[in-house]
């Protein structure tokens, strides 16, 4: 009998009141596990638990803090695998990037425990004393997708509470058990009520994003949903930090080497199988190297091993459900039946699980379905181009705008035709690189707000301004 992994409120793991939800592992399509559902009920209970547990939890110093989330960067640590292998049970990836995923949030939280939040002197004349201050904001709610469900958690959770919030976390409906299971270990080391979790559907996230008592919603997923977030938001004035949608462009210059650029472009384009946010989504490349390029990424993809997470031989695992299967699968055949050229893969492979090998597309242009719209999943496009101020206005004609790249040996060349994304960040010879001391956050509809650094802590606090007139 599959186990169910509990809610925690108020410091108490706790059965939900709205039943369960199956957990399907994505390579067999069985169910291995079953998350417990919370009840609009139990949403009050944990936003009046987190409430409570404000009141204290703001008042301990930034160092007692850290010393709390240092002591659950150790359990996590003691945790790994275990979370590692509910990763790849519910989200597919392979067991070595689980435990890089695992790992990442463990880095992470180290990176954001050295992080400060300093008073700021503005003036200290004869006259006055004027400081800014950073005070928390309260109770701060979570939303995480089900691409990178532990690390996107941690992404929200750790500066939310060195900030000196209290936090409910609620995990995708696809990808629940890792998040609950750490949320469960991280209550053990933390005063009742600081940190919560809820579980379920968009109806729970709703609630969320209307509930007066929140008074910070960090959410990561789609731009549709972000919207919703947004509007339900107004009544309470809830601080938001959305990291939404992503289409990024790469662009490779003439004088870029296809050799020694093929591992990072695959590596940016697949990563997590095409399922992150930052992912190398469209490939622009010069039309002098294009045929030298394809081959090279071609050799990478056929020498992939796509098969079950758990098996130590898979490079590639499954898409993590079928619903993104198919729209992997619509996107690819409307390309063909539009002229494209599959250079590899191309269509689900017949046998149980959600596989579909890593594919390549070319004879393809801005105007193509695959090439408009987000696949978010194993498939990239290949667009040829020859002149360098139209493919920049064809890399910025989206409504996205989260990354972007240009790929070249001439580095002062690059950064500048890189500056002209229109994107959170732009990357030089690089991809869907996130570091956790530079901001990361989206331009145009791809968000609002920063993740990471400094920049990325200031946004789970409120500016306080003290003035003294002397
Ligand atoms: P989604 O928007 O469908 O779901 C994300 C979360 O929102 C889930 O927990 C879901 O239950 C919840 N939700 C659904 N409806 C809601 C509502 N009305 N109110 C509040 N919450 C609601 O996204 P997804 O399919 O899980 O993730 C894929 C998308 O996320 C892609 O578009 C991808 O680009 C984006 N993403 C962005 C980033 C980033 O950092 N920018 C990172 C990962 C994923």
């Amino acid at each position: 009998m599959p186990r169910t992994y509990k809610i925690t409120i108020n410091g108490q793991e706790t059965t939900g009141e709205n039943g369960t939800l199956n957990v399907v592992n994505p390579a067999t399509e069985e169910v291995f596990a079953y998350a417990s559902q919370a009840s609009g009920n139990q949403l009050e209970q944990a936003v009046q638990a987190a409430q409570k547990a404000f009141i204290s939890w703001k008042e301990t110093t930034l160092d007692q803090r850290k010393s709390h989330l240092k002591a659950i960067a150790i359990k996590l640590e003691e945790h790994q695998e275990e979370l590692a292998k509910l990763i790849t049970l519910e989200q597919g990836k392979p067991h070595n990037l689980a435990m890089m995923e695992v790992g990442g949030a463990i880095g992470w939280l180290q990176a954001t425990i050295v992080l400060d939040l300093p008073v700021k002197v503005i003036e200290d004349s004869a006259a006055k004393r004027i400081e800014l201050h950073r005070k928390p904001l309260g109770v701060v709610a979570s939303i995480t997708p089900w691409n990178w469900p532990v690390m996107i958690a941690a992404w929200h959770i750790f500066p939310a509470l060195l900030a000196g919030n209290t936090v409910i976390s609620k995990p995708s409906e696809l990808t629940p058990v890792a998040t609950l299971r750490m949320v469960e270990l991280m209550a053990e080391l933390l005063p009742k009520g600081v940190i919560n979790s809820v579980c379920g559907s968009g109806e729970i996230g709703a609630a969320i994003s209307q509930h007066p008592g929140i008074n910070k919603i960090v959410f990561t997923g789609s731009t549709l949903t972000g919207q919703a977030i947004m509007r339900s938001a107004a009544g309470n004035l809830k601080r938001l930090t959305l990291e939404l949608g992503g289409n990024d462009a790469g662009i490779v210059l003439p004088n870029a080497d296809p050799e020694k650029i093929a591992p990072a472009i695959f590596q940016s384009a697949f990563l997590n199988m095409g399922q992150t946010c930052a992912a190398l989504k469209r490939l622009y490349v010069h039309d002098s190297i294009h045929d030298a390029l394809c081959g090279k990424l071609t050799d990478i993809a056929n020498q992939q091993i796509v098969g079950d997470g758990m098996l130590p031989e898979t490079s590639f695992g499954p898409v993590q459900n079928l619903k993104q299967l198919q729209i992997v699968k619509e996107l690819v055949e409307d390309a063909v039946d539009n002229g494209a050229t599959v250079l590899c893969g191309g269509e689900p492979l017949q046998q149980k699980g959600y596989f579909y090998p890593p594919t390549l597309v070319t004879n393809v242009d801005n105007g193509c379905r695959l090439v408009d719209e987000e696949q978010f999943g194993p498939v990239l496009p290949i667009i040829s181009y020859s002149d360098i101020n139209a493919v920049i206005k064809k890399a910025n004609d989206s409504e996205n705008g989260l990354g972007g790249s240009v790929w070249s040996s001439d580095l002062e060349q690059a950064a500048e035709l890189a500056k002209k994304l229109e994107t959170g960040t732009t990357w030089v010879n690089n991809h869907a690189e996130v570091l956790p001391h530079a901001p990361f956050g989206g331009a145009k509809m791809s968000g609002i707000g920063v993740e990471f650094g400094e920049e990325g802590l200031e946004e789970y606090t409120q500016i306080q301004v003290l003035s003294i007139t002397k």
